[in-house]
């Protein structure tokens, strides 16, 4: 019997450096979600609407400022102590850091795969340690994850370049994507999809549009490669205030959707 997978939406903005907006993305993703012109069948053939399998722990009640990562660790660490897979709704990539407190140290192993135009590995980003530019950096440090595997990034920069090879980080750079890729990780897996990953002709609604990325099938496919279990995952970045006619929503609910599924087996 697979565990049964929890959206958690974490409505929290206040560590983004440019643009803010994410801290709207969750009740949109769960509309876009819900919305009649879809429906809950994953490409895979798993039904989610069959009762038991996708749960709904709502929206984390969440402060301005540092005091929301203790909420959004405990939020995380709620569910999996129920039993639940989490697979939150950001908010911006800040919040991977406290959820990874929470699971990392119960997956001895964990591999962590980010797709992201970024590779949001700074030490410090304008005077904040904890700001979305930041988070695989913390949690890189505090050994939340075994091995950190990035795909889709185009936005390197020489220090984060360093920050990489200090932690062995394992780059795979967009501009050498091929298709067909299968993520080369082994389980337990979690996945942190910031949406900025995919081309913003795909997923304009974002706050650091970065051309040259990811098709959305491109990131559907290796989504679907990843050797698994895949034991936890995050949707973030997605800006609603950045959108074109709810398409990014439709893009957000669709990698849900398949993560879910994924998450189920
Ligand atoms: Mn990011
Ligand atoms: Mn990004």
């Amino acid at each position: 019997m697979p565990s049964p997978v929890s959206l958690l939406g974490l409505p929290y903005d206040s560590s983004s450096s440019f643009q803010r907006g994410p801290a709207l993305a969750p009740p949109l993703i769960r509309q876009a979600l819900a919305s009649p012109a879809g429906n809950l069948w994953t490409e895979g053939m798993t039904d989610l609407g069959v009762p038991g399998r996708l749960h709904d722990a709502g929206d984390a009640s969440l402060p301005e400022g540092p005091d929301a990562r203790e909420r959004i660790e405990a939020a995380v660490a709620a569910l999996l102590d129920r039993g639940f897979r989490p697979l939150s709704l950001g908010g911006d990539h800040s919040v991977t850091y406290p959820i990874l407190r929470a699971l990392g140290p119960r997956y001895p192993r964990l591999t962590v795969v980010q797709f992201d135009a970024h590779p949001d590995l700074y030490d410090v980003f304008e005077g904040d340690r904890y700001s979305h530019a930041c988070p695989f950096a913390r949690i890189m440090e505090e050994g939340l994850a075994t091995r950190l595997v990035q795909l889709g990034i185009r936005a390197m920069t020489g220090h984060q370049r360093e920050q990489a090879v200090h932690f062995g980080v394992e780059v795979q750079e967009m501009r050498r994507w091929r298709d067909g890729l299968v993520p080369p990780v082994e389980g337990p897996v979690y996945v942190s999809f910031d949406l900025d990953a995919l081309d913003p002709a795909f997923a304009p609604g974002v706050s650091h549009r970065e051309p040259g990325g990811l098709s959305v099938r491109q990131a559907l496919d290796a989504v679907q490669r990843l050797p698994g279990p895949i034991v936890g995952a995050d949707v973030v970045e997605y800006n609603p205030l950045g959108d074109l006619g709810g398409v990014t929503a439709r893009v957000a609910a669709k990698l849900v959707k398949e993560l879910a599924g994924r998450l189920l087996e």
